[in-house]
């Protein structure tokens, strides 16, 4: 065995051999290691810090700026974002091993801040440390998306409107509720262009102006898919870009059903009125007087010939008097306290002390009992 010697590049020292598992590491390139402790640590810096770093955040909605494009950041405030962007600025020495940071941030005025990061590790066995102080700067702006909502900008409207009827409270709050949530989706993917830039109550119905097409449509198609209806879109030539390209804006009208679940309508024919359960699609239901299912044909659709009596929510609870037979009950009339026969539906409970009914045009029903729904 021989005591082989290897000297320092820079100074001539003798420094102790390295193992043939440190001169092959990859990570190691031999001629830093040769370096003797001394010449190494008189160049050794540990951490790489810029002298400031200016953030351009937009003052409405909290985004970064970075590189060529604005990012959500999901930042509670502007020194989270200060943290934020001095950890991807701040870089250390790769030999260093254990290294352990940490940063007190001091807020010099509303758009400085100041980050004294503290940095500590391990270096060819030696402990290192160092403290560098960063001023970030804070830029408020308003971005790209930002600005566009507060132009009013918009690509396409979806009007919310029914037949025969205003849309009801649970409809056009459902829309708006849709709206965002596809919205939303889409901000979680990251997409930026995806915003309502406003939703606004109309004398018959609703207005959402959306910033693209294909979210218009979406929120049009899930509308009719929940409540039935039609939708049909048309469009408007609004202006030319800068490459002379035409920009069509798009109307989504969304038409919904004449009836709802819940209504209580008279077709007019000798099954008595029906109860409606379903608009999508041919209008179902279930008849007052029997209970038996009813739907509409293919012709009439959703909007079969018919009068509105009532809903659900119109019924009032009344005393049920005697169960006559399969077919009829006597109840209350919540009018006129007297006992009456009507028709007993396959819903009416026999045990009942009360049933809701509803007294209209057509007489009096006794509804089903939905106060447990
Ligand atoms: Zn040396
Ligand atoms: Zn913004």
């Amino acid at each position: 065995m021989s005591e082989s010697r290897a000297f320092c590049p820079r100074c001539g020292d003798a420094v102790p051999e390295r193992s043939a598992s440190d001169a092959n590491d990859p990570l190691r390139p031999g001629a830093e290691v040769e370096l003797c402790d001394s010449c190494y640590f008189e160049d050794f810096d540990f951490v790489d810090a810029p002298d400031r770093i200016d953030v351009r955040v937009c003052s409405r909605c909290g985004a970064v700026h970075r590189g060529k494009r604005w990012v959500d950041v999901g930042a509670e405030d502007y020194t989270d974002i200060a943290i934020e962007e001095v950890s991807e600025a701040l870089g250390v020495h790769v030999d260093v091993e254990d290294v352990a940071w940490q940063i007190d941030p001091e807020q010099v005025d509303q758009n400085t801040i100041r980050m004294h990061c503290y940095f500590t590790g391990v270096v060819r066995g030696t402990p290192v440390d160092e403290q560098v102080t960063v001023p970030v700067k804070i830029a408020r702006q308003t971005c790209t998306r930002c600005g566009r909502i507060a132009g009013d900008y918009y690509a396409s409207i979806v009007q919310i409107r029914a037949e025969d009827r205003t849309p009801t409270t649970e409809e056009t709050e459902r829309a708006e509720e849709i709206a965002n949530r596809i919205v939303a989706d889409m901000e979680e993917t990251g997409d930026r262009n995806a915003f309502v830039t406003e939703t606004s109550e109309t004398p018959d119905g609703l207005n959402i102006k959306i910033s693209t097409n294909k979210i218009g449509k979406k929120i049009a198609n899930k509308m009719i898919e929940e409540f039935g209806g039609t939708v049909n879109d048309a469009e408007t030539l609004v202006t030319e870009d800068e490459d002379g390209n035409e920009v069509y804006r798009v109307t989504f009208a969304v038409r919904l059903p004449p009836y709802t679940p819940g209504d209580v309508i008279d077709l007019e024919d000798d099954g008595g009125p029906v109860i409606v359960r379903s608009a999508r699609g041919n209008l179902k239901g279930v008849r007052a007087t029997t209970g038996e299912r009813y739907e509409a044909s293919y012709e009439e659709g959703n909007s079969p010939e018919a009068r509105r009596l009532g809903t659900l929510e119109d019924a009032v609870e009344t005393t049920v008097v005697t169960v006559e037979d399969d077919n009829a009950v006597q109840v209350l009339d919540p009018e006129t306290y007297q006992a009456k026969t009507v028709a007993r539906p396959d819903y009416f409970d026999p045990d009942a002390e009360t049933v809701p009914v509803l007294k209209s045009r057509a007489g009096l029903h006794v509804l089903p009992d939905e106060r447990d729904d």
